[in-house]
């Protein structure tokens, strides 16, 4: 850079995971161009195979050094470093700071890429001047370069941004707001699927679904303890007739609110209550990020009340039916963390231990590894995080459950013991896929937009030959609808050619085309997705064939 451009000034360039970055001050503003002429400088370099010679100084001479080359950010770097001596290192007359150590000499460095430019400000605050930050990375050799450069490619691939504008699945816009998610007919087609399935299984593990308001009286918040903990995620209070209300960041103490409308005996726990419930969080419009990271959101939650001696047989079920939705995602890898008291928290001591035992005792039975992650829990109960690894093997948290005996205090809700004296339950916060928005944006990623044949918004597209076929197509279309397959007629005036690559770029699982020999026959071969073919089937046989799979989760 400093051949190259003599006027940068040097900010910070750290190794980062995967690669490295390096922050310039500099008038003129990179295009792609420079990037290709620093890499053959920077070839040039490693070439000469020059040394790096390691120097050490007082800090006050390296000041002076610095200052007398212009490098100010250099400059303030140092007179923060507490150490009287400090390490810079030489190249061909090039120094820079740095504790080190370096490579012998610039002929070992590798394979090596320049990734793109961004702005950064300095030290990350918007209050700084914005510098120009140039990404990189480098390998052993250019094999291992090429493997990484790939698995780039694949991830852009697979932007979920990309993949739901080129499926039509959703979209965020400007009109809208930032962060506020609308769902297309595609992805909201996938949405119901999966709420579906969740809605079913929640019956099966015995949840009671519950339906709740979006807002609730200030005062809620303030009894719940989140404007006193979490008031920097929440939106301004609107005033309704005198009362002020909030818009809702959590679902928790509607659920403690129908817990609290009857009597509960020692009998009835546990009651497990689940709600696909929306919220709304402030998140800074930096932070924003397609799915993933969203202002408003719908939670996959529940909360379950039950007796101190319950919670690690509940636990336990709430970890085998997590693996279980996780599995049916296609996610069967998983990194466990069991996250231990903070500084700052409320309970007992006592309570801590015992339900942190209760959390470490189930992932022990179920022989699941985990990893302890101290001091991480939330003020109010221990917590079980997962984060599950993709297709690219990329790790995403979803899945959290969260030990709870501060809210029941808070909001006094109790259960008559065996002994007829009043107690009070422990709750467990449990979310499985964390947020639907979000979870979709990794399954989106995770499937590359390839849908299994039970999540797909179209299942099958009926295709025609020729104009004589439609009447023939759209009876087998309707029919294969009105037994609940997704199944769409493209009839138009086309090349059958088209209309198989039409469906294909839509990643449909499924196609029939419908010729003079389907119609005759009234059987038809089913072409998947990569190009296989099975049948021939009549529509019966057809609906079969596709049910099973379907059932399947495959
Ligand atoms: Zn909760």
């Amino acid at each position: 850079m400093k051949n190259l451009f003599p006027e940068a000034k040097l900010a910070i360039g750290p190794a980062i995971q995967d690669g490295f970055y390096y922050d310039f001050d500099i008038e003129k503003t990179f295009i792609p161009e420079d990037i290709i002429s620093i890499e053959k400088e920077m070839k040039e370099i490693i070439k000469k195979n020059s040394p790096f010679i390691r120097k050490e100084m007082p800090r006050a001479e390296a000041v002076g050094m610095f200052e007398s080359t212009g490098e100010k950010y250099k400059v303030e770097l140092l007179r923060e470093i507490p150490d009287e001596t400090v390490a810079v290192y030489e190249e061909d007359g090039f120094v820079d700071l740095c504790r080190g150590p370096h490579l012998a000499s610039t002929g070992r460095i590798g394979a090596f890429k320049l990734l793109s430019i961004a702005g950064a400000y300095w030290r990350g605050d918007e209050k700084n001047k914005m510098l120009q930050r140039i990404y990189g990375t480098s390998f052993n050799n250019s094999k291992d370069l090429k493997k990484y450069l790939d698995f780039l490619e694949e991830i852009k691939k697979r932007d979920h941004r990309r993949l739901g504008k080129e499926l039509d699945l959703f979209s965020i816009s400007d009109e809208i707001g930032s962060g506020l998610v609308l769902w297309h007919p595609a992805g909201a087609l996938i949405r119901q699927s999966i709420e579906d399935f969740w809605r079913k299984e929640h019956f099966k593990a015995g949840y009671q679904i519950l339906y709740t308001p979006h807002i609730a009286k200030l005062e809620l918040w303030k009894r719940s303890g989140h404007l006193d903990f979490y008031s920097e995620n929440m939106y301004s209070p609107m005033e309704i007739d005198g009362t002020d209300y909030e818009i809702k960041p959590m679902n928790c103490p509607f659920h403690i609110s129908v817990y609290k409308s009857s009597l509960r005996s020692y009998r009835n726990l546990p009651v497990r209550y689940a709600e696909l419930g929306t919220v709304y969080r402030y998140e800074r419009s930096g932070v924003l990020h397609g799915l993933l990271r969203v202002r408003g959101f719908t939670q996959d939650d529940a909360h379950i009340f039950c007796r101190e001696d319950q919670i690690e047989e509940e636990i336990l079920k709430v970890l085998d039916f997590t693996l279980f939705v996780l599995k049916t995602f296609g996610f069967e890898q998983y990194d466990i963390y069991l996250s231990t008291k903070p500084e700052k928290y409320v309970g007992s001591d006592e309570n801590w231990e015992s339900s942190t035992d209760a959390l470490k005792n189930a992932l022990e039975k179920k022989g699941l590894s985990f990893v302890i992650d101290p001091g991480e829990g939330v003020f109010y109960g221990p917590k079980i995080d997962i984060k599950v690894k993709d297709s690219l093997g990329r790790s995403w948290q979803c899945s959290t459950i969260q030990v709870d005996f501060n809210n029941p205090e808070r909001f006094d809700i109790t259960y008559r013991g065996s002994d007829d004296r009043e107690r009070r339950p422990i709750m467990i916060h449990r979310a499985l896929m964390g947020s639907l928005e979000r979870f979709f944006g990794i399954l989106i990623e995770h499937y590359a937009g390839a849908f299994p044949l039970w999540l797909a918004p179209v299942q099958l597209s009926v295709l025609t030959i020729a104009e004589r076929h439609a009447v023939y197509a759209e009876k087998l279309a309707s029919e294969l609808r009105n037994r609940g397959i997704r199944s769409e007629l493209d009839a138009d005036n086309e090349k059958i050619g088209n209309k198989i690559r039409k469906s294909t770029v839509r990643k449909v699982p499924y196609s029939v085309i419908i010729g003079d020999k389907e119609v005759s026959d009234a059987r038809m071969f089913v072409r998947k997705r990569n190009g296989e073919n099975s049948g021939p089937y009549n529509s019966e046989e057809l609906i079969s064939f596709l049910e099973e799979e379907i059932n399947s989760r495959r």
